[in-house]
């Protein structure tokens, strides 16, 4: 196997027990092709185990195992194994959830989700992009799930950034793409080749079910996408209504109410301007969910973003009764759990609210966080309450 010899910033980060390798602790790579599976050694030879090594990206090696790696798809079939063990023991109330998550399931670069009977992947690395290692992850999958169908889904961006060949979103395998799935007792169409992400926000499940215990009177989602908290918020609330600049996610949205005998009231628009606009109205609510989409892509981006969530926090917090719950998310892994509490902190205080903090959740259990990888974390959801 060849050779990639790390520095000594580089091995320390590893015994940490992380499993990315910087290019700029990259000693010598010198001839390795794109995508290959690599032993990684220190700067006196030592070896650290085996890793998937990418040309393109700043994350130059993804460790797949500490030891030397003999039988790759060997490894492959037991790492999917024990993702779906894993699944097994710790998610319930669905068939719906993410069964791989690349680096937290040890193998990095690889997404799938469960949609009932269709699996959906996604391929963010050279090193499960190779032809192989394709062969050897939708064979295995058919084997362990037997589903009716695998699509892959495609973000264009990432192949970009992993200088991979562009390719189109699609079925690998079998004839069936599009679904029903349920979460916490609510029912979802799922179009497999359609909508954002692999279809739904499956790391929002479990959020999903603590909004609908604490929602009451009546409720807005913002930044409804399909109709995920607002269908929850249905089962318990007297109103709801849905916000969406996205007119496709609210025609789902709309048909995922029938599919629940639910209904809500669906709003295409820019949800900075409507809560703005309904601010100045004096509009008043009980339950709001904000879930926006992740401000800060980069570090660069995290002024503007605390900005984005400032704003919006503060318009929720007004709009809200004495005794109203606000639900409010980041996704964005750039934003710390810390920033993202301060924020809210200085909107309830621009506000003049008084605020509780009755839960501070993350992201569902079939998006683990692996301990020495705070990458792996970046869902933020705080359940609040006002007081006055
Ligand atoms: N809460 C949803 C996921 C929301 S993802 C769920 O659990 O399924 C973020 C959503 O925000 C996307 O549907 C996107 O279309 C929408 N969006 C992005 N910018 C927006 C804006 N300025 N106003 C309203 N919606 C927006």
């Amino acid at each position: 196997m060849p050779i990639v010899k790390v520095s000594r910033r580089g091995a320390n980060r590893l015994k940490d027990g992380h499993v990315w390798v910087y290019r700029s602790d990259i000693v010598n790579a010198s001839g390795i092709a794109p995508g290959s599976m690599v032993t990684v050694v220190d700067d006196r030879e030592k070896p650290l185990g085996t890793a998937l090594y990418s040309s393109a990206s700043q994350i130059a090696i993804r460790m797949i195992s500490a030891e030397a790696v003999k039988d790759p798809s060997a490894l492959l079939r037991k790492r999917i194994q024990d993702a779906i063990a894993y699944r097994e023991r710790f998610v319930g109330d669905t068939d719906a959830y993410r069964i791989v998550f690349s680096e937290a399931d040890f193998l990095p670069g690889l997404i799938v989700d469960r949609y009932n009977d269709v699996l959906t992947l996604q391929i963010l690395t050279q090193g499960m992009d190779a032809a192989p290692v394709r062969e050897a992850i939708v064979r295995t999958l058919r084997e362990e799930l037997q589903p009716a169908g695998i699509v892959e889904r495609v973000e264009a961006r990432i192949r970009e950034l992993e200088q991979l060949p562009p390719l189109a979103s699609g079925l690998l395998w079998g004839e069936k793409s599009s679904t029903e799935v349920a979460m916490n007792g609510v029912r979802f169409h799922h179009e497999g080749l359609g909508g954002q992400k692999t279809g739904a926000f499956l790391d929002q499940r479990e959020n999903y079910a603590a909004a609908a215990e604490y929602a009451h009177g009546e409720a807005l989602d913002a930044f409804c996408y399909q109709g995920g908290f607002a269908l929850h918020l249905a089962e318990k609330c007297s109103a709801v209504s849905g916000v969406d600049s996205s007119r496709p996610a609210l025609e789902l949205a709309e048909k995922n109410a029938a599919l629940n005998g639910r209904e809500v009231e669906w709003t295409e628009a820019n949800a900075f301007d409507l809560l703005r606009d309904y601010a100045a109205a004096n509009r008043r609510y009980d339950t709001i969910v904000l879930d926006p989409p992740a401000f800060a892509k980069s570090k660069n981006d995290l002024d503007k973003a605390l900005r984005g969530y400032k704003e919006l926090n503060l318009r929720a917090l007004k709009m809200l009764r004495p005794g109203g719950i606000l639900i409010t998310c980041s996704c964005s892994f750039h934003v710390s759990g810390v920033d993202f509490l301060k924020v809210v902190a200085d909107a309830a205080q621009d506000a003049h609210k008084s605020v509780r903090v009755v839960e501070s959740r993350g992201a569902a259990r079939d998006h683990p966080v692996l301990l020495n990888v705070p990458e792996s974390s970046y869902l933020k959801c705080l359940v609040l309450t006002v007081s006055n």
